[in-house]
């Protein structure tokens, strides 16, 4: 039983079928799908469907978003927090992918949600892109660090072990599928079972085996399977094992 622990289904790309994509993942096993609101115009969204049994909610403000962040925005996100199907401040962090990112802006707002985090107790997902550096940097200014994971890892493994050395998990999502995934295939061969959580990310990054399509929360199989794969692990034990990482990260019901 795997839970998807990064998902959004919010996205307006399941606008025609969002419930009958959310019964398909459980009705095909899944425990929990992680629903992650991190636009603001999605956070209502978010609410609603965390009222479903099964999903569980997180809130933070992404990185391209950085710009929107003011206080009216921080005491709605605090409210969002509070509520208790939300189980992490994400996904928050650093993104130097498109031209024109704001990188002083990033790296303030990342550091106050940071903190939001230390102060409400609950664990922070990170989004991370061509920033692996900074991000290391920022968690080394801080004495205690909330705890969390390093979401749809794409750092080499040198920056797994640092990252894991400050107690974070690492996030593998369906590029591990792809054929040019050499380096994250090194991170998953040498990083242990019990720091790793499977995620889908949908809408975005199908797994191989539906690549150029939709990805949806069901899909999140394909990438316990490659884990298994790579580490030759028994699919049940890698399943068993991550199911337990993320219960323990996000303190969801076992
Ligand atoms: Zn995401």
């Amino acid at each position: 039983m795997l839970i998807d622990s990064h998902a959004h289904i919010s996205d307006t790309k399941f606008n025609e079928d969002r419930q009958v994509i959310i019964d398909k993942a459980f009705n095909s096993g899944l425990k929990y799908i992680i629903e992650v609101g991190c636009e603001p115009q999605f956070w209502d969204k978010v609410v609603e469907l965390s009222k479903q049994e099964k999903i569980y909610s997180m809130f933070g403000l992404h990185p391209q978003d950085a710009d929107k962040f003011n206080d009216e925005l921080l005491s709605k996100l605090k409210t969002l927090l509070s509520n208790k199907k939300c189980v992490g401040v994400g996904e928050i962090g650093l993104d130097y992918h498109f031209e024109g990112y704001l990188k002083d802006l990033q790296k303030e707002i990342f550091i106050k949600q940071i903190n939001l985090a230390l102060e409400i107790n609950k664990p922070i997902c990170i989004h991370c892109r061509d920033a692996y550096d900074d991000m290391i940097e920022i968690f080394k200014t801080f004495k205690q660090l909330p705890k969390g994971v390093i979401h749809c890892f794409s750092g080499s493994f040198e920056q797994a072990k640092e990252v894991l050395n400050m107690g974070f998990f690492i996030g593998i999502d369906g590029p591990c599928t792809y054929p040019k995934s050499s380096k994250l295939t090194k991170v998953i061969e040498n990083v242990s079972l019990d720091k790793l959580l499977v995620e889908t990310d949908c809408p975005y990054l199908a797994p191989q085996k539906y690549r150029g399509t939709r990805n949806e929360p069901s899909y999140v199989v394909e990438v316990a399977k490659k884990i298994s794969e790579i580490k030759q692990i028994p699919f049940e034990e890698v399943c068993k094992v991550i199911t337990r990482n993320t219960i323990e990260l996000y303190k969801l019901e076992d």
